[in-house]
């Protein structure tokens, strides 16, 4: 059984290191072979889809750096701390550096001779007959124009701006998101003396991401930037997972706002049902036929599509707040938070995605 991924991302190579790892072939075709992620690129990673990480794809542990606590402000409420998410002698979720995780799945996957890397000049040429699966994750592959171009679409007409900040050291534990009138900041803590910064900025002027940083930076003592990095934001639900053998996955299924930081995260939860079916047909000694996306698409389109939508609604709100220039969400906000249940509720969505 030999399966095709289109795309050498990071979802392609986790995608990829799971089904080696249950004993498929697996070749991944690219049209760029020393493709690289940004240093100043992370990503936060839940509990439940690190223990999943650790336990089916590859140990990640010496990568990660534990945040067991996340504060939300609010600049319309001056500033003031609207909610705070913890788990009592507990991790909630973990950051990683892109570019690491990217190294080690790449430095795993070449040694295992389950897998080959491959680079084609124009996937046009790639036959569906050639695999039995083929799984698309390259946005920029002829196959997604062809076969995947119908999608909901929102584009934010903004972009994050990220970079890494080096501070005096501290025990630095608590990641922190303020939502401020040109949109929302983050603080990812991905040692004692560095933090991630995400800014997603919305607004039409220029500005400059130091001035922004500084104006909202309570903990740190900075004393230096890495490079500042943009990536425009969409929101993007593809209406078709599949097209026969080939599906669609990744960003190129469901694109998101980072302001949750959930991006990896979805895709994780679907690596995970991919999985799950998988074990499934192996146990009742069926076929790993293209029945596997149908059943995929049958079981996680409909959540994605909520969860995506509901990350959507958060940045809609907050926004929203800042256009009737009044505090009554923020307020909303932090009278809710300080409900038990509700807290609770928002943490374990946060963690697994939707239960439904
Ligand atoms: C600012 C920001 C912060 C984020 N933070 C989080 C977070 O904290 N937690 C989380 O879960 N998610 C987060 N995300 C989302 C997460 O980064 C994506 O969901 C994830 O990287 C998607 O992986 P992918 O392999 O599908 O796509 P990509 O990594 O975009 O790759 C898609 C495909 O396109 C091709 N490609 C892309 N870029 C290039 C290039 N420059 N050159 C050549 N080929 C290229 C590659 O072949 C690749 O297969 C964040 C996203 C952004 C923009």
């Amino acid at each position: 059984m030999k399966v095709c991924i289109l795309g050498n991302g990071l979802i392609s190579l986790t995608l990829a290191k799971t089904l080696v790892n249950q004993g498929i072939y697996v070749d991944i075709l690219s049209s760029k072979n020393n493709f690289k992620y940004k240093k100043n690129q992370t990503l936060g990673i839940s509990k439940s889809n690190v223990d999943f990480f650790n336990k089916n794809i590859i140990n990640i542990k010496n990568l990660l750096w534990d945040i067991n606590k996340i504060e939300i402000y609010s600049e319309n409420l001056n500033n003031e701390k609207i909610l705070d998410f913890k788990n009592y002698n507990e991790k909630l979720f973990s950051i990683i550096k892109n570019h690491e995780l990217y190294d080690l799945l790449s430095l795993s996957l070449k040694k295992n001779r389950k897998c080959n890397f491959k680079k084609i000049l124009n996937s046009k040429n790639l036959l569906r007959r050639d695999y039995k699966l083929i799984i698309n994750t390259d946005l920029f592959s002829p196959l997604t124009k062809k076969f995947f171009h119908r999608r909901i679409k929102k584009n934010y007409k903004s972009s994050a701006y990220t970079s890494i900040i080096r501070h005096k050291k501290l025990e630095n534990n608590i990641a922190s998101q303020i939502f401020t009138a040109t949109g929302p900041l983050a603080f990812l803590p991905i040692s004692n003396t560095e933090t991630s910064i995400v800014y997603s900025y919305n607004g039409r002027d220029e500005f400059n991401f130091k001035k922004i940083v500084n104006r909202f930076n309570k903990s740190y003592e900075i004393l230096s930037y890495k490079k500042v990095s943009s990536f425009e934001l969409q929101l993007v639900n593809l209406r078709s997972y599949h097209y026969k053998n080939i599906l669609a996955f990744g960003d190129l299924l469901h694109k998101i706002h980072p302001l949750a930081g959930q991006g990896f995260n979805m895709s994780l939860r679907d690596i995970n049902e991919i999985l799950r079916i998988i074990n499934l047909k192996k146990k009742n000694g069926l076929d790993l036929d293209s029945s596997i996306f149908k059943e995929f698409e049958d079981r996680m389109k409909h959540k994605n599509f909520i969860f995506s939508n509901c990350v959507d609604f958060i940045y809609e709100y907050f926004n929203f707040e800042n256009n009737i220039k009044n505090n009554i969400l923020s307020k909303a906000v932090k009278y809710l938070g300080k409900n038990y249940t509700i807290n609770k509720y928002f943490t374990k969505i946060a963690d697994s995605g939707l239960i439904i």
